[in-house]
């Protein structure tokens, strides 16, 4: 399904801005976490009439608000560097367009790579260039004159990102509901959505309290439950969520602060500072998806075991079990998200599944929705991320983003 596109607004990935309009489209986002914020503020800004229904009492509850809130260009699939790239100059932008600080630190994002995959990491390093990222490429003892703290035995290089770093989700989502919202959009709290019944053009859309709306389009933003969204309308959607848990310390003296967004590719374990804290984790590949939200205490152990050696510091670092939280990634068989249209559900369109990477690609799957239900050719080559790529069954493989933040 596509509306028609005459006039308005829409940013492409170069910036420039091209016209567009959804003549009153009317759109329902089902979700209000940073991706569902993005769409709805990208499709009002088309012209479509837009309605965002959210479970919760209110914004960013879900992933976005339990996320790391990382942004980074360093990644090998060459698509999600262009939704990276995207997201930084939108981000950057963020204050004029949206009237909001999104909170953007440039801390930098320092993977610590083995002497057994530095070719592979200097290719990736060149592919994130070729799309306009940077990347330094350090020696470890480089490394270890800016970071003292760390022990980089065994590491053959550390590919960072100065441009890197992390902001502040629940300020984006929130401007970004505003700015909908001054442009016309309407967003209602506590209001599960139920039941997605096709009618002759669109959806009927039916929630927990009993109301019932109608619209065109029906877009599933709906993030770790967006497996659960799509089958309301008969769709099967292979996103599940995983759980991730945050320890995190008390203030930490020696560091020389703000840390990078630091990942041990060997390892999985990543860490951060976060004022004068340093928040840590590493995902358990062992544990099924499932929707068990409490820390897992159990898996605290083992992850400090395996980062120790790294980060030796963390032997004397006091952890702060209240402030420690889990949340989910919502995580596809590829770890690639799905944005596009249902293959056989006309009007329902899916921005789901992005494993673990969804704060940062929010700004490039609202630009592309608001593409798609225009009918307009999308500034982004959407076809890594087509829903329909799992329709043969496959449900592995796997780009190498999967465990890291
Ligand atoms: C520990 C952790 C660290 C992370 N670190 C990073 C990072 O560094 N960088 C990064 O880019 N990403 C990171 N992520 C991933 C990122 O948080 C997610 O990809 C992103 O927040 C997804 O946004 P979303 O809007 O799709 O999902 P959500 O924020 O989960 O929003 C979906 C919304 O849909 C609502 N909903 C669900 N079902 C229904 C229904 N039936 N009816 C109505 N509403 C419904 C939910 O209540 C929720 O509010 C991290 C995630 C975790 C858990």
């Amino acid at each position: 399904m596509s509306a028609q596109c005459t006039a308005g607004q829409h940013v492409s990935t170069r910036g420039s801005i091209r016209a567009m309009t959804l003549r009153g489209t009317h759109v329902i986002v089902v979700g209000a976490g940073i991706v569902g914020a993005a769409v709805a503020w990208s499709l009002t800004r088309a012209g479509a009439r837009v309605t965002v229904l959210e479970r919760a009492a209110a914004a960013a509850t879900g992933a976005t608000g339990r996320s790391a809130a990382g942004i980074r260009h360093q990644f090998s699939a060459s698509q999600n560097v262009r939704f990276s790239a995207y997201g930084a100059t939108r981000f950057a932008r963020f204050r004029a367009e949206v009237g909001v600080d999104a909170g953007f630190r440039r801390v930098g994002y320092a993977f610590l790579v083995p002497e057994t995959a530095v070719e592979a990491w200097r290719a990736q390093a060149a592919t994130v260039r070729m799309h306009g990222g940077r990347v330094d490429l350090l020696a470890p003892q480089e490394a270890a004159v800016r970071w003292p703290w760390l022990d980089l035995s065994g590491v053959g290089l550390v590919s960072y990102g100065p441009d890197d770093g992390v902001l502040d989700p629940h300020a984006v989502t929130l401007g970004w509901l505003g700015a909908a919202r001054a442009g016309g959009a309407t967003v209602h709290f506590e209001a599960e959505v139920t039941e997605l019944a096709p009618t002759a053009g669109g959806w009927r859309v039916h929630t927990a309290h009993g109301a019932s709306l109608t619209s065109e389009v029906v877009v599933n933003a709906a993030g770790p439950q967006a497996g659960r969204v799509a089958a309301l309308a008969g769709a099967d959607v292979p996103v599940v969520p995983s759980r991730r848990s945050v320890y995190v310390t008390t203030p930490v003296a020696g560091l020389a602060l703000p840390t990078p967004l630091t990942v041990d590719v060997e390892t999985g374990v990543w860490l951060r500072s976060e004022g004068e804290r340093v928040i840590f984790g590493r995902s358990n590949p062992a544990e099924p998806p499932g929707e068990n939200e409490r820390v897992d205490w159990d898996w605290l152990e083992p992850t400090l075991e395996r980062a120790l050696p790294r980060f030796p510091f963390l032997a004397s670092a006091e952890l702060d079990r209240r402030a420690c939280w889990a949340g989910h990634y919502e995580v596809t068989p590829d770890h690639l998200p799905l944005i596009g249209w249902d293959p056989s559900l006309p009007g329902l369109l899916h921005a789901a599944g992005f494993s673990g990477h969804g704060v940062q690609h929010a700004p490039a799957t609202g630009a592309a929705v608001a593409s798609l239900v225009a009918g307009e050719p999308s500034s982004f080559d959407l076809t890594p991320f087509a829903p329909g790529r799992f329709a043969d069954g496959q449900r592995v493989g796997g780009a190498d983003e999967a465990a890291i933040v």
